[in-house]
Order: C-alpha cells, then structure tokens, then sequence
C-alpha cells in the first residue's frame, strides 16, 4: 500500500493563508501577549517559533519575561489592557495546584489555550458553544484542536453523519494521557463519536460514547485491555510519547492504518511507511496556527469580554 506522508505545514497552510487574511481585513493590531517566569530554555524557543509564525500573519507578538511572584498581578493588567487581545503562560510555573490557579486567572475571553475552567468543563461536557450563545464558539486547546485539524485533513471525519457524531465506527488508540494533549484529545475524539483507548504508562482506558453514540458525551472505562490488543483494531493511532527510545510496535498495526505522532521525538520508526495509509510525523506547525485561530476567534469575540 501506497503511503501518503503529510506535513503539520501541509495541513496548516489553509489556517495560516485564512489568518493572514483575517488580520489584514480587520485593520488592527490584534497582538498576543505571552508570559515565561520559568527558566525553561524550551519555552524560550517555543516563543521564537511563535514569534515568527505570528509574525507572518501578521499579528503582534510579545514575550514577557519576569519573576514567577510578579505573574499574576501582570496578567490582571494584561486581562484590563484593550491593547493585548491574547494571553499565554508557559507552564510549569509553580506546578500543581498554584499553576491551576493561574490558568483561571486569565479572562476566558483572552485564553487562547482553552486552559480555563469555562473551556475545560465545556470541552469534557461536550458543550460546543460558551453560555449557551450558538455565535460563540467555545475555546479549544491549541495541540488537541491541531490532531483534529490533521485528521480532518486526513478525511476521517464522515461528511455524511450529522456534526458531533462523524467519527462514529473509528477506533482510536492515542498513546499519551497527559493533562494538557492526551487525555483532552481522547475526550474531543469520543464526543465525536470514536471508540478511543487512552493508553499511558500504566494503564489503559476505553472512552466513548456507547456502540449507538447514545449517551450525550463520553464515558470512561476501566479496561483490562494491552497495547497488542488495541494497535491491530485500531484505524488511527496517535502517539505523545516524550522518550528518544520509545517506538511504536509497527507489527502490530493494521495495515493502512493512519499514523499520527505529535511528540518531540519520533514515535514511528521509518518503516511505518509499509504499514500506514497515511503518516502524520510532526504537527508543530499546525499548533501554532491553531494557536492564532484561537487568537482571533477571540478577538471577534472581545465585545462580551468582562472582567476575570
Ligand atoms: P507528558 O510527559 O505530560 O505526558 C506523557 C504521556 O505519555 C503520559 O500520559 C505518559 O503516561 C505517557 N507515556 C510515557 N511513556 C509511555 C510509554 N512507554 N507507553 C505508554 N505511554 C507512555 O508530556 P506532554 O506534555 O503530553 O507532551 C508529550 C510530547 O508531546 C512531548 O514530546 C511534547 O514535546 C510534545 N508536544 C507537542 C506539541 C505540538 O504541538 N507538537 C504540543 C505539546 C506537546
């Protein structure tokens, strides 16, 4: 079987010449303000990569570097400041609970992440819109929505079954749980209607909607289940893993699977290209586009916004 390699660039190309557009007709500087009170060189770099993205659409980036105390009181003042119509933080910063806090601190109306609580309650409640209002489209988070992005392209998603219900019939193994990709991606997947495994290092969950996508958003379920059981009925396997080592088992896959890695380090071995339809090796681009798109759905929505 012929297989189809397919870039993040590739998929993020039409979100990145939509936003260029966007930026040009609104005819403001819609600018993102970003906040590093860690000293993590890779959040650093991230900024860059961001920087220059931002920068070919067109919108305003600005990075501010200060000591972690001094964090909240300046996203309160970035929160009042009409100039700044985006908010991003680069976690850890305090870790656990104090970096919640923090995530709640920004106005929802300026989160591009999706990291508040409005959005995460929304986004596993199934709940597509914010206050119930059908012209606000609830925030979701900037990696997830770029997997999503990536299978779309992929057409995975069934154009002939009603919206919400399109990945009804698809088994998805996604190897990463974590709290900011993982576990959010198995949720959007299972509202969606997929029958997704959630695997991580010590376990392996089964979420979904019930076999006639009766139930109104996902359950999760204990599942006794192994890797070598969910990669050969899976049709989409998605990997996280933040290990040089780690590989994904290839004789264990369906042949003509699709195969998307959104980790650092490369999940699939070369010869993935024997086994998958389509492989999906990076998604950074796609990200960062989304991570715009975000940015100026809510800047259209800056009319609602009110205090934190
Ligand atoms: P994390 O460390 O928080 O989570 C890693 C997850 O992988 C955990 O659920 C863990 O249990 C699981 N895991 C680790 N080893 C495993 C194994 N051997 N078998 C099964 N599961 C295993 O990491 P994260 O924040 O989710 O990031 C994961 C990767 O994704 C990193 O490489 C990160 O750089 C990358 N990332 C990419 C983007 C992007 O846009 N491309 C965005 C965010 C994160």
């Amino acid at each position: 079987m012929e297989c189809r390699t397919i870039t993040g660039a590739t998929v993020a190309k039409p979100f990145v010449e939509e936003l260029s557009k966007q930026v040009k007709e609104s005819g403001v500087q819609v600018k993102l303000v970003s906040f590093l009170a860690n000293n993590d060189p890779s959040a650093e770099q991230y900024a860059q990569v961001t920087k220059r993205c931002c920068a070919q659409s067109g919108i305003i980036f600005e990075l501010r570097k200060l000591d972690r105390e001094k964090l909240e009181d300046a996203i309160i003042e970035a929160n009042e400041d009409d100039s700044v119509h985006g908010i991003l933080v680069y976690y850890p910063v305090f870790g656990g609970g104090h970096d919640q806090y923090i995530q709640n601190c920004v106005n929802p109306f300026k989160d591009v992440e999706g990291l508040c609580h409005l959005y995460r309650f929304n986004m596993y409640h199934n709940i597509r819109h914010i206050h119930g209002r059908k012209e606000l489209k609830s925030i979701i988070p900037c990696t997830p929505l770029a997997v999503i992005k990536c299978l779309e392209h992929c057409n995975v998603y069934d154009g002939d079954v009603p919206y919400g219900n399109q990945l009804h019939g698809k088994t998805i193994t996604i190897i990463n749980r974590s709290e900011v990709v993982g576990r959010p991606l198995a949720a959007l997947l299972a509202n969606d209607g997929a029958l997704v495994y959630s695997v991580d290092i010590s376990d392996i969950l089964k979420f979904h909607r019930g076999p006639k996508l009766q139930w109104s958003k996902y359950k999760v379920e204990d599942c006794d289940k192994k890797l070598e059981d969910v990669l050969p009925i899976s049709d989409i396997v998605i990997t996280g893993v933040p290990s040089p080592n780690y590989r994904v088992p290839l004789e264990l896959l369906k042949d003509g699977v699709i195969a998307v890695n959104f980790a650092c380090a490369k999940n699939f071995d070369d010869e993935i290209k024997n086994k998958a339809s389509i492989f999906v090796p990076t998604i950074g681009k796609v990200t960062t586009s989304m991570l715009q798109r975000n940015l100026l759905r809510l800047y259209k929505y800056s009319s609602y916004r009110t205090g934190t």
